[in-house]
């Protein structure tokens, strides 16, 4: 655990105040534009291009309230609790919002927030669900759409510079969270589970530069814990978003170690960079469209492969398969991913939650239980 470390109190400090972190109030009072964006599928280098701070909007630490007014309460959770932020104006400094259009549900929240949130800029990007010739070249054409419409916004062009530019600062973050994330892989890791997912949710919802500098400052700061005499079973969660690290929290409560985790708020957040090396444009539309691919990609197969490799490179004891709530899209790919994991003699225990911080104590005894058989 790393309670002391400076840079670590202050990543936590911006993503524990978060929306009314210390740099998003800093980047605003300077009369600069934010843009909210929902989905890993928006690719935040363009939003960085055009001269606006990329923030990702983020759910709820208690109970959805009033997102449960426009979307029905059979839909993803973690949408309703973005949702019930908008409405209560917790993101009313936004100056525009983009979310891409991978799962349904994902566009009802668009739909929502345009009409009852309400925010001067709007934008739905669509997102091809498969990987081909065609669907490379509709996504080129999408992002150029969305390019011209940021620099409408901005009333300033998105040069090839300052694309090139957005790109190595969004390698760079991605490169120093690997690189901290790495470190999980050894023998006495010098982060929890629940550390490791601050420092990636803390890349999302500041400027990266700022937060570049607090992660290379941890990564000069970090050190093995002193080994323990018995450590627990090293796990991997992997599933769908979780915009808080309550579960992790409690999974490591219970004696595990959470040392790696396939999750859109986790690795496949950061794990593909952009190869920089051809028109830049055309160089993030194949980062986005071959990243680690989420649940409503097809095929899933990449992404399974991916977790096996994860398995065996952070020597992954066991699996839990975590889904939100009416998420139908990782509900289904579980049973597939279930059944191979199964294969190659992985344990593996399921778990479905409507929240990712609420009625967790009903889940501690299947966790226990799931930890002693390992
Ligand atoms: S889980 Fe998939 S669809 Fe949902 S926000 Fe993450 S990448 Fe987008
Ligand atoms: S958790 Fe499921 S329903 Fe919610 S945004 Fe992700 S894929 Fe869509």
């Amino acid at each position: 655990m790393v309670n002391s470390i400076d840079s670590m109190e202050r990543l936590r400090d911006e993503l524990n105040s978060f929306p009314q972190n210390e740099s998003i109030k800093k980047w605003k009072d300077q009369g600069e534009k934010i843009i909210g964006w929902v989905c890993n599928y928006v690719p935040e280098e363009i939003i960085y291009a055009a001269g606006f701070l990329p923030i990702r909007i983020i759910g709820h630490e208690g109970v959805i309230s009033r997102g449960d007014d426009y979307l029905q309460s059979n839909m993803c959770p973690y949408l309703r609790g973005c949702l019930s932020q908008g409405l209560e104006k917790k993101y009313d400094f936004l100056d525009g919002i983009i979310v891409a259009h991978t799962c349904d549900a994902v566009c009802r929240l668009y739909d929502n927030w345009r009409i009852y949130v309400g925010a001067p800029y709007s934008y739905l990007l669509d997102h091809p669900h498969k990987i081909s010739d065609s669907s490379q070249l509709y996504h080129y054409r999408q992002l150029e759409k969305l390019k011209k419409s940021l620099e409408d916004l901005s009333g300033q062009e998105i040069t090839e510079a300052s694309l090139v530019e957005a790109i190595d600062i969004c390698n760079e973050n991605r490169m120093l969270l690997k690189q901290i994330h790495r470190l999980m892989a050894g023998d006495n890791p010098p982060l929890s589970g629940v550390e490791v997912s601050d420092i990636i949710r803390s890349s999302m919802i500041m400027p990266k530069d700022q937060n570049n500098l607090l992660l290379k400052e941890l990564l000069a700061e970090l050190v093995p814990r002193k080994s323990s005499s018995n450590p627990g079973p090293r796990l991997m969660i992997s599933g769908s978003i979780m915009d808080n690290a309550a579960f992790i929290r409690l999974v490591e409560e219970c004696g595990a170690e959470v040392v790696t985790d396939d999750l859109c708020s986790g690795t496949r957040y950061f794990w593909d960079s952009v190869e920089n090396n051809q028109n830049p444009l055309a160089a993030i539309g194949l980062r986005y469209l071959n990243m680690v691919p989420c649940a409503c990609m097809e095929p899933p197969f990449p992404r399974f492969e991916y977790v096996f490799n994860m398995i065996e490179e952070y020597r992954v004891d066991g699996v839990i398969l975590y889904g939100l709530m009416f998420c139908d899209t990782f509900q289904y790919d579980f049973v597939g991913q279930r059944k191979r994991l199964e294969e190659k003699n992985i344990p593996v225990l399921e778990v479905e939650l409507e929240h990712p911080s609420l009625g967790l104590g009903q889940l501690k005894t299947r966790i226990q239980a799931f930890l002693e058989m390992l």
